[in-house]
């Protein structure tokens, strides 16, 4: 029987939040690649874009690095959940790097529908974030391609080659309502535009932009957690105050809660991005319940089951371990 709390105190926690399929199986490749290999891992790009993370791995023996010339030849290196472009994939080639892909399959996925845009000559509008690195990967496959659209508002301005050849993707971690802001007006310009077979923004990004939905219109102050970095992660914060939320903040761990955010404060919300550990949320959690909140309540909004199997490097030895 849950007691009443002095001044309607309430913490709830949104579920689903924090690890994805694609985020885990990123992760647990440099584990089991570093366990089969031995030190140092080399991998390209942060793993996930999750501060605790990589300095996890990096205390087991992986050495992030931005570019692969600083990896030494014939050296063992793992291309990050975001994708990588054929010329990274050439670039490891030349240099004699041993690889393992560890890029998201729906990451994949949306590089797989640019090629087939590209071969069918058509230019791709890709809605994205110019700079990160899911969107340079995607960029790669088809450079002549495909023409970035960062915002609704960018659409008004745009340039295309022939209106009649046009189709859209869009990068896996955008907000979802804004994303179909931007097809909307760019369909109005252009009604020719094609859809992609199937949704680029990922099962992960909307489960988590609903569940937060749900839950921050009632509340005071939305705590995300989740690295600046990390875009899915400054989306959800975007998506709580869009929601109603009264205020919202994204934080690393309950160390940058700032106590005047609690002013006042009796509903809180709390998620975290689909690159984070629980342990943090658990962290924030107990930050919330030092400071006189009750024990969180979890509303779900749906079941998560999806698993990704290892990239076919590690499966090997994976089944022999067996
Ligand atoms: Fe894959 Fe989506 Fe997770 Fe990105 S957020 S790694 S696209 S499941």
């Amino acid at each position: 029987e849950p007691t009443a709390q002095p001044g309607g105190k309430r913490v709830v926690v949104a579920a689903p939040r924090g690890y994805c399929a694609g985020v885990d199986r990123a992760v647990v490749t440099v584990e089991r690649a570093l366990e089969q290999y031995g030190a140092p891992v080399y991998v390209r790009k942060q793993i996930v874009h999750n501060r605790h993370v990589v300095e996890n791995l990096e205390a087991k023996g992986a050495v992030f690095v931005d570019e692969l010339d600083a990896v030494p030849e014939q050296a063992m290196v793992v291309f990050s959940a975001h994708g990588v472009s054929p010329a990274v994939h050439a670039e490891a080639a030349e240099r004699n790097l041993r690889t393992i892909d560890a890029t998201c399959p729906l990451v994949t996925k949306v590089h797989n529908e640019a090629k087939r845009f590209a071969r069918q000559d058509k230019e791709i509008l890709l809605i994205g974030h110019a700079g990160h690195e899911e969107v340079e990967g995607t960029s790669g496959e088809a450079p002549d391609h495909i023409t970035l659209v960062q915002s609704p508002e960018e659409v008004d301005a745009l340039e295309v080659k022939d209106p009649t050849k046009l189709a859209w993707l869009s990068q896996t971690t955008l907000s979802v309502d804004e994303t179909m802001e931007t097809v909307h007006r760019l369909r109005e310009r252009f009604p020719l535009l094609m859809d992609p077979p199937s949704d680029d923004i990922c099962y992960a990004t909307s489960n988590r932009q609903a569940a937060i939905k749900q839950i921050a219109a009632r509340s005071d102050l939305v705590i995300v957690v989740g690295s600046a970095n990390s875009s899915n992660s400054v989306r959800l914060v975007e998506v709580a105050l869009e929601a109603g939320a009264k205020t919202a903040y994204r934080v690393d761990n309950a160390g940058e809660i700032d106590e005047r955010w609690l002013d006042g404060v009796e509903q809180v919300g709390v998620t975290s991005g689909a690159s984070v550990p629980d342990d943090l949320v658990e962290g924030v959690l107990a930050y919330l319940e030092q400071h006189g909140y009750p024990k969180a309540v979890e509303e779900r909004l749906t079941e998560e089951n999806l698993v990704f199997s290892l990239p076919k490097e590690l499966r090997h030895s994976a089944r022999q371990e067996a």
